[in-house]
């Protein structure tokens, strides 16, 4: 494999450091350029410790203090930069081969497209890039010749089992559909009248996955899988009506692709995220991620369903938004992260989530914005909606 030069954005998250365990497998083939973990210094400076990075990147001033005096009394060489200007130029720097972008939410938006311009190869697990951003990112990816590889666990099962000439046009390639698997989370049996005090900790408890703490209240609500739709329809240009959502509770199938001869296609395996992450890193070869191997003997049944949207409203309102397209995906990702936070910090309910989200859809938006700083402002805008709109809760 050729030696490759990595930043990785969000290094200290779940995303963050499964990367930094396939690196660690592979040592004279990954190199770390820059690690970026935000406020959770104590956790980067160990990381800065072990990869010896050129960069890393924190919050603000205060976090890049603290890391700085860590750094130093570890006798450990790495710069301390911080803010997201910072984070644009480590995704964009001319060392760097590939970027992980791992960063939660919104907030990963301007550093992706950082690395889309300087046309580098993008392993991308923040979904709310192409959920906010969707046409801008994969237009800028194109226009600059930069490689977008799927981390999220779907995406990257159907990047695995489509055809490996697949130029986003389904029809030539014989695609029926592209079928995404839930799990459908830990509330896919629970009585609804108990839906009103489900609790932060029952939320981000995955029955398979292990996951920061939006993504697993994302999961719980379905609402992750109404994202993924949304990043499937511009990773894979797919029509919206081409997409199908399938319950499968032991996600054990990652997903699937649906072929115009009858045949589907699935991609299997323990869940860990390790799998995507090796794939893309690893590319064109396979190469070790640490993963065990699928024991098929302890494997009861595989099972399907189809998702109902009454016990999973957040699903319908993200497939509405996906057909309505323009920035309504905006405005529900904003409410969304919005939402969640509050849900968390205990100041709404878990039903409350799917009503800040309609709350905001419902408010008067222009249809299509196509530069960052428009969609950054419609983000700001369906933000401030959502805390208004909260705090009458
Ligand atoms: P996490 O909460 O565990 O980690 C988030 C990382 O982003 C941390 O390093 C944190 O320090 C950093 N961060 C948080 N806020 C930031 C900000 N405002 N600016 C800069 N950095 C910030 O999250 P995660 O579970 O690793 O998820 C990361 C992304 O990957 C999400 O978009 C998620 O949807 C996606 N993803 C995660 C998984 C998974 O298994 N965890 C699977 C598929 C996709
Ligand atoms: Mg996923």
């Amino acid at each position: 494999m050729t030696r490759q030069t990595l930043t990785i954005l969000g290094s200290t998250g779940s995303i963050g450091v499964s990367t930094l365990d396939v690196v660690a497998r592979h040592p004279d083939t990954f190199q770390i350029f820059a690690l970026a973990g935000h406020r959770q210094t104590e956790k980067l400076a160990a990381q800065c410790v072990q990869f010896q990075p050129q960069f890393a990147v924190v919050a603000d001033a205060e976090c890049a203090a603290d890391l700085a005096g860590r750094l130093k009394a570890a006798g450990c060489a790495t710069e301390v930069l911080h803010g997201t200007q910072a984070l644009i130029d480590v995704a964009s720097a001319a060392e760097v081969t590939g970027v992980m972008c791992a960063i939660v939410g919104a907030a990963g938006l301007p550093s992706a497209l950082a690395a889309a311009k300087a046309g580098k190869t993008i392993y991308l697990a923040n979904k709310e890039t192409l959920v906010v951003a969707g046409a801008l990112f994969m237009q800028t990816a194109k226009a600059n010749g930069a490689t977008v590889l799927p981390i999220d666990s779907e995406h990257n099962a159907i990047f695995q089992v489509l055809p490996r000439d697949y130029t986003g046009r389904l029809n030539e390639h014989g695609i029926a559909s592209i079928i995404l698997t839930a799990s459908g989370g830990p509330f896919l049996h629970t009585d609804l009248a108990a839906f009103d005090s489900i609790t932060p900790a029952q939320a981000v408890k995955h029955p398979n996955w292990s996951m920061g703490r939006k993504i697993s209240v994302d999961s719980a609500s379905m609402m992750n899988k109404g994202l993924e739709l949304i990043e499937a329809h511009w990773l894979f240009n797919c029509p919206p009506d081409k997409l199908e959502v399938v319950i499968h509770p032991q996600s054990v199938i990652h997903s699937m692709v649906r072929y115009r001869d009858g045949s589907v296609l699935a991609q299997m395996g323990n869940p860990d995220m390790r799998t995507p992450i090796a794939y893309c890193l690893g590319l064109p070869e396979r190469i070790e991620s640490g993963v065990g191997a699928l024991d098929f003997g302890s494997l009861a049944a595989l099972t399907f369903t189809v998702p109902d949207f009454n016990r999973f409203p957040c699903l319908k309102l993200a497939y509405d938004a996906m057909h309505a397209g323009g920035s309504a995906p905006c405005v529900l990702n904003a409410a969304n992260e919005e939402a969640v936070t509050a849900f968390l910090d205990k100041r709404i309910k878990f039903t409350d989530i799917p009503r800040v989200v309609t709350h905001c859809l419902e408010q008067d938006f222009s249809d299509c914005l196509s530069d960052t700083d428009s969609l950054l402002a419609q983000d700001k805008e369906s933000r401030a909606w959502a805390q208004a709109f909260m705090a009458g809760l």
